[in-house]
This record gives C-alpha cells, sequence and structure tokens, in this order.
C-alpha cells in the first residue's frame, strides 16, 4: 500500500491543479465516509490556495474565502452523474483565530465529521483532540514560488487516495 507521495508544485496554477487531482481522487472512493485532510504548513504556504483548487474543481465559479474568522466555510457537492454519491458536503476549517479549543465544542464539531462529508482543515493542531484524526496529511513546504507538496496516509482510505493519485 502506498503510504507517501510528493509532489512538486512550480506555480500557483499548478497549486489549484494539483488540487483537483487530489479533489477527484477522495471522490472516486467508494466509501461514504468522512474523508478528513490537515492541511500543514507555514502562513503564506498555500493551504487555502490548494483548498481552492479542490473545492472550485467541483464547480464553485464564485469566491472561496478563506474561512479565518467564520472557522468553518461549508460547500455542497453533487456528485451526480459523475462520481457514485448524489451529495457530499465539504467543509473547509481555518483554526488559525481558534483561541480555545472549547469552542468547538460549541459549534458541534463532531457533526461535521458525519459520513458523506470531506473536511479540509488548516491549523488543525489549534483543535488539540476535538478533531478526528486525519486519513491524510498534507504538508506544504516553501520555496520562493514553488512549494513541495507531501502527502502522508494516515488511514487506509489516505492510502487508497495517494494510490488513485500515482
Ligand atoms: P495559507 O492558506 O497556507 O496561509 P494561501 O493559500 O492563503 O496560504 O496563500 C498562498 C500565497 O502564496 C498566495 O498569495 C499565492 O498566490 C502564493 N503562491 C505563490 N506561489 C505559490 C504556489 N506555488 N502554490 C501556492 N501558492 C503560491
Ligand atoms: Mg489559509
Amino acid at each position: 500500500m502506498t503510504e507517501r507521495l510528493t509532489q512538486y508544485i512550480p506555480h500557483e496554477n499548478a497549486m489549484c491543479a494539483f488540487g483537483k487531482q487530489l479533489i477527484n481522487a477522495i471522490c472516486r472512493l467508494p466509501s461514504q465516509q468522512n474523508v478528513t485532510l490537515y492541511l500543514n504548513g507555514d502562513l503564506g504556504a498555500g493551504k487555502t490556495t490548494l483548498s481552492r483548487g479542490m473545492i472550485q474543481a467541483l464547480g464553485y465559479q464564485g469566491n472561496v474565502k478563506s474561512p479565518t474568522y467564520t472557522l468553518v466555510e461549508e460547500y455542497k457537492i453533487s456528485g451526480k452523474n459523475i462520481y457514485h454519491f448524489d451529495e457530499k458536503i465539504i467543509y473547509h476549517f481555518d483554526l488559525y483565530r481558534l483561541a480555545d479549543p472549547e469552542e468547538l465544542e460549541f459549534m458541534g464539531i463532531r457533526d461535521y465529521f458525519a459520513d458523506n462529508t470531506i473536511c479540509l482543515i488548516e491549523w488543525a493542531e489549534k483543535g488539540a483532540d476535538l478533531l478526528s484524526p486525519p486519513d491524510l496529511l498534507v504538508n506544504i513546504g516553501y520555496a520562493e514560488n514553488a512549494r513541495n507538496i507531501e502527502l502522508v496516509a494516515q488511514s487506509t482510505m489516505g492510502q487508497q487516495i495517494i494510490q488513485q493519485l500515482t
């Protein structure tokens, strides 16, 4: 089973293109279970850019805004005629401004990890242990305008996603 994948991302458009490949791999999984990705990397690494690439690949032409102040944004996606599900929801979290992990309790955080949801989480470490464990770590490192992405599987589903990409 494939545990790890590294990808060189020379510019921003390549980041969006990689997001498209990644969301397609996730949507092709036969499972209806929640899929959780932790997006790791310094400020400006490209976590939100990658998320935008993933969401826009599914037909969102509009603005995919950074959920820095709202903590989470919700995107409903239709799988009809393309995938083997009718609808899934992508939850894009940015926990950078989370003052206390208890806020997540008040949000009813567990409900976000239900079946047929995909959770993309920036600054997951701020959520302490209240978040679901990840299926995939997406580690983004940067070198000027280029980036290196490392995917590390943390579950069988994570391994299947990497396998789809290789
Ligand atoms: P983060 O969410 O990790 O803080 P953002 O995605 O908001 O980062 O910002 C990344 C910034 O880096 C954007 O301004 C984007 O235009 C720029 N950028 C430059 N090169 C790249 C690249 N190769 N991949 C992604 N973003 C890039
Ligand atoms: Mg961001």
